[in-house]
């Protein structure tokens, strides 16, 4: 056996709840993990044996939804906003998404990545494995790729998985204005081809300031021909039932929801679409209807939590506060909480079966935390207590 982690309490997130183990130990051997389970139970000898003296051990957190890549900020704009703009304002004044844009045009492919490393060292710092990066500030071909292609080199330049998804359907390019069809004829017919084997999943932004169900179904449709999972920005701001849109697509999951309806939480329930609740950007944008959590507890629909970082609506980079911020705000438990960071998250990125619990055969992605109760992970508010962050059995 190459690694053992001993004398942990195991927070393995299998069955419903969070599939607690005292006493437990998890056992590594190239990479995955082949035991999980009460210590007595487990291999016995090993290269490395880790005393974890009785610290809880989780999955490695996934966040499942972020803007990572991006350049510049929108610092200004928030100072804009505390003096009354709103986001509509703003982004009807060429601000919002398009200013991103411009600044992300025109950095380098390796800029990007230069850019977007703090902010992916600040997720490791507290025990992030896998990670979510879409596209969606270049809005040309060339820029799109070159977004996706720096997602991508993250992962060559940290110990960490990285998701990358298509999100040319982000904001309508300044130079298509008047003209969505046409820009939406560009995703459709050239960004989604070139993206295959280079984009994860394809996602669309289907909002009043965004695309029409229409105009995103058109995305979704285009990008299930080339083979590729799709996910869907829904009901962030008004109900268009983009989530049930995105359910009739058989998507991984559909993603804000503040106005999402009974009609869409049992489209999604049937189609086993995750939720994915963002409670950064509610909080920062001051948002007061909340997502229709007892009609996803009533239906059964899996609930993950991202951060959504991205610099216009949720400039943060901490999916620790991101579960306070859940249960606080939406009222999460801590079990809802801590599954939406592990197995849920880990759905909603397609990738179930090789990560988001402790079970053996998935991927030796581990966080071991120095605290007495899960709940303290969900209960702090800017506070890490992170004593080590595993990934693919190596700790790191
Ligand atoms: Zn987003």
């Amino acid at each position: 056996m190459e690694r053992l982690w001993i004398n942990a309490r195991l927070a393995t997130m299998t069955g419903d709840g969070l599939g607690v183990v005292e006493d437990g130990m998890v056992a590594c051997e190239q990479g995955r993990i082949v035991y999980a389970g009460p210590g007595g139970g487990g291999p016995r000898e090993a290269a490395e044996v880790i005393d974890c003296a009785g610290r809880w051990i989780t999955p490695g957190l996934i966040d499942c939804h972020t803007h990572l890549i991006h350049a510049g900020d929108r610092a200004g704009e928030w100072a804009m906003r505390l003096e009354g703009a709103s986001y509509e304002e703003i982004a009807r004044a060429g601000g919002g998404i398009l200013s991103t844009m411009r600044a992300t045009r025109a950095a380098s492919e390796a800029e990007l990545v230069e850019i977007a490393l703090p902010r992916l060292d600040a997720l490791l710092a507290e025990g992030v494995t896998t990670i979510e990066v879409k596209s969606g500030y270049g809005l040309t071909l060339n820029d799109e790729l070159k977004m996706l292609r720096a997602a991508r080199a993250l992962g060559d330049e940290r110990a960490i998985r990285v998701s990358p998804t298509l999100l040319g359907a982000h904001a309508l390019p300044p130079e298509y204005a008047g003209r969505a069809d046409d820009y939406i004829n560009l995703v459709c017919g050239a960004m989604i081809p070139a993206s295959v084997g280079l984009a994860d999943a394809v996602d669309a932004f289907c909002e009043g300031i965004g695309f029409s169900i229409e105009q995103s179904g058109r995305v979704l449709t285009a990008a299930k021909a080339a083979g590729l999972p799709v996910k869907l920005h829904a009901e962030q701001l008004s109900a268009l039932h983009g989530a049930s849109l995105a359910a009739s697509h058989g998507a991984l999951s559909a993603d804000h929801l503040e106005y999402a309806e009974d009609s869409d939480v049992r489209a999604m329930a049937a189609a086993g679409t995750v939720a994915v609740l963002l409670p950064g950007a509610f909080y920062f944008m001051r948002e007061a209807k909340l997502p229709p959590i007892d009609l996803f507890r009533a239906h059964h629909v899996p609930i993950a939590i991202a951060t959504d970082c991205n610099p216009g609506t949720s400039p943060t980079t901490s999916l620790l506060l991101m579960l306070n911020m859940a249960s606080t705000l939406f009222r999460l438990t801590v079990t809802e909480a801590l599954r939406g960071v592990t197995i849920n998250a880990a759905g909603a990125i397609g990738l179930s079966a090789q990560i988001g619990t402790l079970e053996a055969g998935k991927t030796c992605d581990l966080a071991v935390w120095d605290i007495s109760n899960p709940a303290e992970l969900v209960y702090r508010i800017g506070f890490n207590p992170l004593f080590m962050r595993v990934k693919d059995g190596q700790c790191c």
